[in-house]
């Protein structure tokens, strides 16, 4: 079996009848792009950066930071390189982030609400993404966007921050592209406004079904409610993937489902352009990919959205391609 994967490094990961998908790595720290390069990954879907901040007992700095971005993008070479703002709150805590107990801490103040309000500490983390983009295909994520005018503060103080670097001297990719995970019911159902003002989409699922579906993802009680293949998401992805290409835009995603082999025939066959997932998962994924044609798997996508349950689409996705 491994033998077999080894055997599809190098070779592209495009269906029968010839589309082609990338097939990203996420990643939580620089020293996972070892697993990536091996796998052979096109790109990094999601550098999780919040172990930048966890275990220790202050704010990493600009340089510390700049450092790590670098690193990573230096390493990938030229490849495309998501790396997503910083995304705690809710169930991720950090020592020396003094944050009130909420009730619904899932439903709270974290990610983009946080660093929008803590613009000191955003600050720092936007200059260091921004340094680091002169450096390699550096791509800069908002996670847990809900509205457009979190949006474009967000992208205000990338403009600032932009301007300032350049004053100060530093080389900075003026281009850097700047675009939003997917992880809110609102931002899915209005992605027409968003894609207006994005250079790219990432759909996050591991949120987005339990906002769907209103069942906290860490809570056993609720678990076989959270559906990925519920057809309510899967009509948010497909929403979200037309409305980006509308405007000359893709979407990736880099929730679970992205590696999941019952997952990529459907997602194929709703159009998704990239696919971020653990780095063991890939060369499965390609090897998949490699065997249905995208024609087939656009029947299967438009079947599946008719579908009245997640067993339903299941079942149909597991008979395929008959
Ligand atoms: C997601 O929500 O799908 C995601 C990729 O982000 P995280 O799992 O870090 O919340
Ligand atoms: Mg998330």
């Amino acid at each position: 079996e491994n033998a077999k994967q080894k055997r599809l490094i190098g070779l592209p990961s495009v269906t029968e009848d010839g589309a082609t998908v990338e097939l990203s790595a996420n990643i939580g720290v620089p020293d996972d792009i070892k697993g990536v390069l091996e796998n052979d990954a096109d790109g990094i879907g999601l550098y999780r950066t919040e172990f930048l901040y966890m275990g220790r007992n202050r704010f990493p700095e600009e340089e510390e930071q700049f450092d790590a971005y670098r690193t990573v993008v230096e390493q990938m070479n030229g490849a495309p390189v998501l790396i997503r703002t910083l995304d705690v709150g809710g169930d991720k805590k950090l020592p020396y982030l003094d944050l009130p107990e909420e009730l619904n801490p899932l439903l709270g103040f974290r990610a983009i609400r946080l660093c929008l309000e803590k613009t000191d500490m955003f600050r720092t983390q936007l200059r260091a993404l921004l340094r680091a983009s002169h450096y390699g295909n550096l791509k800069i994520m908002f996670p847990m966007v809900a509205t457009l005018e979190e949006l474009r503060e967000a992208k205000t103080l990338v403009e600032e921050e932009k301007k300032r670097l350049t004053d100060e001297g530093h080389s900075i990719d003026e281009r850097v592209s700047v675009g939003i995970m997917v992880e809110t019911p609102s931002t899915a159902v209005a992605a027409t406004s968003f894609a207006k003002e994005v250079d790219f989409f990432s759909i996050g699922t591991n949120d987005l079904v339990q906002y769907t579906l209103a069942a906290d993802r860490t809570n056993e009680r609720v678990s076989p409610l959270y559906q990925p293949y519920h057809p309510a998401v899967l009509q948010l992805i497909k929403n979200v993937i037309e409305a980006s290409h509308a405007e000359g835009k893709w979407t990736g995603m880099c929730g679970e489902m992205a590696g999941e082999e019952t997952a990529i025939p459907l997602l194929v066959g709703m159009g998704l352009d990239e696919f971020s997932m653990s780095a063991a998962s890939i060369l499965p994924a390609r090897s998949l990919i490699r065997t249905f044609h995208s024609k087939d798997a656009r029947a299967l996508a438009e079947r599946a959205l008719l579908c009245g349950t997640a067993d339903e689409v299941k079942e149909m996705v597991h008979s395929y391609p008959k």
